[in-house]
């Protein structure tokens, strides 16, 4: 594993709360004197969300946002990621946050992208690893949400913000209804990077592909199941973030051995490996790349870094490291 960390990579599909620490979240808890949801104290593994879906995940999730007070904690979150993915040999990072469940805690929607956005400009300063925010809608809301979360991201534009998402239960919400939510954040220049083909099948890559213009897909992995919509992806260079520990945890395949990662890479398509929920999942980013032989992880790693929204002469840098290693 040592050598893997020291493989660069960008990581391009992990969630703030998802990021945090579990040892962070054991002592947060503790100086609330809150008690934590089951899966969430276990530090042994999946055993407490696997296949068990959605529902049980979302709960984890929540319980686990829920003990962050204000600036100062997503302040420490943010910067634990840095130091974390930094062991990882990430020298770049996107985390995807959706600011209308912060926004109670951290004065509002543009507030909370600001206090995100300067824990990244401080985190990456010490560090070293870049970093940048998705902001993230929530398609089980109502699409007006998300336009108004796209003109908040708009503000943010080249300011750190670089991609627009949308995330929670993949099984609720009509994708079309979020165009034009996607077309506000497309039009400001950000990446489109929606959540589709994990907990729904190729149909719903189908969906984001004709309603959202993504530049990339959070997931994606279902398209394997349909040629046709494979063939689309690939025709339009579509970037997919696939999460095998996270497919796996939530019964969308029964072992990592079962993500077509490899498959979809013959394809021809760029695949980022992520960790999605490491809090959760218990599984962080090495664990993604570890499969693999030496020589697929340096393809995953370099794919990775082509699939990111770094600067040109970061992934350049980050590109040399990887023909190095
Ligand atoms: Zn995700």
């Amino acid at each position: 594993m040592r050598d893997l960390a020291a493989l660069p990579k960008a990581h391009l599909h992990l969630h703030l709360t998802g990021g945090m620490r579990p040892s962070t979240l054991l002592e947060l808890a503790e100086e609330q004197g809150r008690r934590l949801p089951e899966g969430l104290l276990r530090p042994g593994g999946l055993e407490g969300v696997s296949r068990r879906g959605w529902i049980k995940f979302q709960r984890l999730y929540d319980a686990a946002r829920d003990l962050l007070r204000g600036p100062d904690d997503v302040t420490r979150v943010v910067r634990e990621i840095a130091e974390d993915n930094a062991a990882a040999g990430a020298g770049w990072v996107e985390v995807q946050v959706d600011p209308s469940s912060y926004a109670a805690k951290l004065g509002g929607l543009n507030g909370a992208v600001e206090v995100v956005l300067a824990a990244m400009q401080a985190a990456s300063a010490e560090t070293g690893v870049g970093m940048a925010l998705v902001v993230a809608a929530n398609r089980t809301r109502h699409p007006g949400d998300a336009e108004t979360l796209a003109r908040v991201a708009r503000r943010y534009a080249g300011q750190g913000v670089v991609g627009f998402g949308l995330s929670n239960d993949e099984t609720r919400g009509d994708t079309a209804a979020f165009a034009k939510a996607f077309r506000i954040a497309r039009d400001a220049g950000l990446a489109a990077v929606p959540h589709a083909g994990e907990l729904r099948g190729p149909g719903s890559v189908r969906l984001a592909l004709e309603h959202l213009g993504p530049t990339r897909l959070g997931h994606g992995v279902r398209a394997v199941e349909d040629p046709a919509v494979l063939d689309l992806l690939v025709e339009r260079g579509v970037v997919l973030e696939v999460c095998p520990a996270s497919n796996v945890a939530l019964g969308v395949r029964g072992s990592v051995d079962e993500v077509p990662v490899l498959q979809l890479r013959a394809a021809g398509l760029e695949v980022a490996l992520g960790a999605d929920d490491p809090l959760v999942f218990r599984s962080g980013l090495l664990d993604q790349y570890a499969p693999y032989t030496r020589e697929q992880q340096a393809d995953l790693a370099a794919s990775s870094i082509r699939g990111s929204l770094a600067p040109e002469e970061v992934k350049a840098r980050l590109l040399d490291g990887v023909a190095a290693w």
